[in-house]
């Protein structure tokens, strides 16, 4: 691994199956054919230091549920980085978890962006503080609600992050039309049939007049954007054109 010229990322997971759905399917499955990242998957079970393969112990404190053990995840964060070759001493370490930043596609981006980086994958309660503390860089959400272990956020974050890499999508400016790529919601879409359970297709995009079709897409971006999200819309300093097709 340590020759990817991709995108090196390492996960550290008690559940390293699971990312099958991720590296098996669809864009994220090509992509890793294309050798446009590489997943190293380590499992904290392997650093354990008793016969039974102990990660956890109970909590300080007393209540219920379990903790993950600091020493343990750091022997794993070592033995991630050491999969990643020499991208791994430099990969920032992210934390998934309900209280951290909340994802979105700036952050997203900036992730994109990285030669490497390493994804740590809670269950139980949570990690020990202290591992979280010495050794991670951000922790990250995907919103807020708790789900009962990080490896479903790690394969969300994996995923939009995959997909924005060079050349993951088949066309290259598909992600550009994306919702939040430009602060905006996409537009709808339609194919055929021309006409279901009576409704047609906006006779705009039959015209074949593709100056009206960019026009006509645009303003129905900016409509549903003041519609749905209010909030992404507040953040938008909108040109003349842009205004102008919202009043319309
Ligand atoms: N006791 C913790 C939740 C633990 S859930 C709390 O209330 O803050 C177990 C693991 O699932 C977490 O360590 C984290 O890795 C993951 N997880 C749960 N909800 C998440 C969310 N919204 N975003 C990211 N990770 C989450």
């Amino acid at each position: 691994m340590s020759d990817t010229t991709g995108l090196a990322l390492a996960v550290v997971t008690l559940f390293p199956e699971m990312f099958g759905a991720l590296t098996n399917w669809g864009v994220t499955g090509r992509a890793k054919e294309q050798g446009r990242y590489d997943l190293a998957l380590v499992n904290p079970r392997e650093f354990a230091t008793d016969r039974h393969g102990t990660v956890d112990d109970r909590p300080y404190g007393g209540g219920p549920g379990m903790v993950m053990k600091a020493p343990i995840m750091e022997a794993a964060l070592t033995g991630a980085r050491s999969a990643l070759g020499p991208k791994g001493s430099a990969a920032p370490v992210v934390a998934m978890s309900p209280q951290g930043r909340r994802l979105d596609d700036a952050l997203v981006m900036e992730l994109a962006q990285l030669p490497s980086f390493i994804v740590v994958a809670g269950r139980y309660e949570g990690i020990d503080e202290r591992f979280l503390d010495a050794f991670v860089d951000r922790e990250i959400s995907v919103g807020d609600f708790v789900v009962s272990g990080g490896e479903l956020p790690a394969m969300l974050l994996l995923d939009a992050v995959i997909r924005r890499l060079p050349g993951a999508l088949g066309h290259s400016d598909s992600a550009e039309e994306d919702s939040f790529a430009d602060g905006l919601l996409d537009c709808p879409h339609y194919t055929r049939p021309e006409e279901y359970h009576g409704q047609r297709v906006p006779q705009v995009l039959l015209s074949g007049d593709h100056g009206e079709i960019a026009r006509w897409r645009r303003q129905q971006s900016l409509k549903r954007t003041a519609e749905r999200r209010p909030d992404l819309m507040a953040e938008l300093v909108l040109s003349e054109q842009d205004n102008a097709l919202l009043e319309e």
